[in-house]
């Protein structure tokens, strides 16, 4: 019986007949109500960021409606209206249970407008604020339900992007159902000119998206903020809390989430994990589907064992290790660090042949100083002539690389000065045990801030310079190889997260 959304419908507005409307409202609410041909507007529901929402009459099938209008001006000649039209009709191909079902979508004096169920229960908001918080297992309920509404708008290829207990309605009986969406979804440009959006959703922001990294938003952010939800609804807080939004957004980027049983510690330890799985800040480490999320609610439910409490502490480990940081701001850099790896290798190989002999000293000299050439080369030339940081996080990169060249280069000093400046290069292999335990010191402080497996990386060359106390001429090799991997595994790792990134700003 639902009319099929015609997107080029154009209502024009009837002589002002509307006597019912306005005997049945309060007229000052209704100033300036639009005329919809084919409803009748009876009062206005909310207002928000995007529009006004109005309780309304659809004539020919006799139902209540809510209205969304969307602002005229510029916005109606912009290129958004087409986008915001086309997804509208997305959007309207759903059909789940948990969520909105848009009926009709038009335009009224060029404003574009959504007819949808209309949801008389309230928001989520409302009820978490009446009762507080709610019983552990009606929010995994709650939240099991939402995460399949979202499930089947993720599986359209649309990130809601702006879920909170605000843009969760509640039906008569009390049954959740996802609003607003794909709104949201109007490129990174909207979370920041929506008004409210900014102030009232930080809290419910996945990290990437908090920081700024638009390229990385994806379904897994709309996972995250299904876990703000259960959170919410457990504790009747959300996980971060600040003076200001600034602040906020820091905590979100950067703060561990307070445990849900620290707050409330009747909440089982298996929804807990649950929760605190949805707000990882690795997006990977989350669930990977939201649907997967509605399954171990599912589980906890009906008392089964639960996914996100059986990694143990290997999988515990390797998600640690798998911590990504800073290190997404250097996607372009793969290329970069496979020539460090090749030059590395060169340099430290012919230093190895002078070490055993096979060429001049001085060839091996010459690589030294040469390398040094090639890795400022390399640099200036991916980022084309500017050698200096630019970002904060390069300037901690920078920063730790230059301690280290640094200190090699000290401790080299320190080793010729007690060891002396022997011709016969004897002196060499032990520098090179000095120059992986300090690489190793590198690795450990790159562990918090890029990726987590640089701690591993540090282990490495422990046992690389432990390792050279066997060959002692062949250290500069152990040491020039050991770097290669490194170099490669952490430029393959760029050049996946690049990848990744690419895939979520494709056009779906
Ligand atoms: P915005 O983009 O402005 O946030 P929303 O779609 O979230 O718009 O709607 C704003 C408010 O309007 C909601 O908080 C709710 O009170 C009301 N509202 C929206 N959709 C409906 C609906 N289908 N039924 C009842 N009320 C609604
Ligand atoms: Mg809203």
């Amino acid at each position: 019986m639902t009319p099929s959304p015609d997107p080029a419908r154009t209502a024009v507005a009837p002589p002002n007949n509307d006597a019912t409307l306005l005997q049945s409202a309060a007229p000052a609410q209704l100033l300036g109500v639009p005329d919809v041909a084919g409803y009748d507007i009876v009062s206005e529901l909310g207002r928000g960021g995007m529009g006004v929402v109005y309780k309304a009459r659809q004539l020919s099938l006799n139902r209540t409606v809510a209205l969304k209008m969307l602002p005229g001006g510029t916005f109606a000649e912009s290129h958004e209206r087409t986008r915001f039209l086309a997804e509208a009709e997305l959007v309207a191909a759903v059909r789940h249970p948990h969520v909105v079902q848009v009926y009709e979508f038009g335009q009224c004096d060029a404003r574009p407008f959504f007819a949808m169920e209309y949801l008389g229960g309230g928001s989520l908001v409302e009820r978490i604020r009446t009762s507080g918080r709610l019983p552990p297992a009606d929010a995994a309920s709650l939240v099991e339900k939402i995460a399949n509404g979202v499930q089947s708008v993720h599986d359209l290829g649309i990130v809601h992007r702006d879920l909170k207990p605000a843009n969760v309605l509640l039906d008569d009986d009390g049954e959740p159902k996802v609003a607003d969406f794909g709104l949201a979804k109007r490129g990174g440009r909207a979370d920041l000119t929506r008004t409210g959006a900014v102030m009232g959703t930080p809290h419910y922001m996945a990290p990437e998206q908090a920081a700024g990294k638009t390229k990385f938003v994806g379904p897994a952010a709309d996972v995250y903020a299904l876990g703000v939800i259960l959170f919410e609804c457990l504790t009747g807080r959300p996980p971060f809390v600040a003076e200001d939004t600034v602040r906020l957004l820091v905590r979100v980027v950067e703060d561990d989430p307070p445990a849900v049983r620290k707050l409330v510690p009747t909440v089982h330890r298996d929804l807990e994990a649950i929760c605190m799985k949805c707000l990882q800040k690795e997006p990977h480490a989350r669930y990977a589907t939201a649907e997967d999320l509605a399954a171990d609610l599912r589980r906890f439910l009906n008392g089964e064992p639960v996914a996100a409490r059986s990694t143990g502490v290997f999988g515990k480990m390797v998600g640690a290790l798998d911590r990504s940081g800073k290190d997404a701001e250097f996607t372009s850099y793969a290329s970069v660090l496979f020539g460090f790896a090749v030059v590395t290798l060169l340099a430290d190989g012919l230093q190895t042949c002078s070490t055993l002999g096979h060429i001049s000293q001085w060839v091996g000299v010459g690589a030294q100083y040469t390398r040094l050439v090639l890795y400022a080369a390399i640099v200036g030339v991916a980022r084309r002539g500017e050698l200096l940081p630019r970002t904060a996080a390069e300037r901690q990169l920078w920063s730790i690389t230059c301690g280290y060249a640094v200190a090699c280069f000290g401790g080299s000093l320190s080793l010729r000065l007690s060891l002396g400046w022997g011709a016969d290069g004897s002196v060499e292999p032990v520098m090179y045990q000095l120059f992986a335990v300090l690489a190793a010191l590198t690795f450990f402080s790159l562990g918090s801030m890029f990726w987590g497996w640089c701690y591993g990386f540090g282990v490495l060359f422990l046992c690389v310079a432990a390792l050279m106390a066997a060959a002692m001429s062949y250290a500069p090799l152990m040491f020039g190889v050991t770097w290669a991997v490194i170099l490669t595994a952490f430029g393959l790792r760029l050049r996946r997260l690049a990848h990744d990134a690419a895939a979520l700003t494709r056009p779906t």
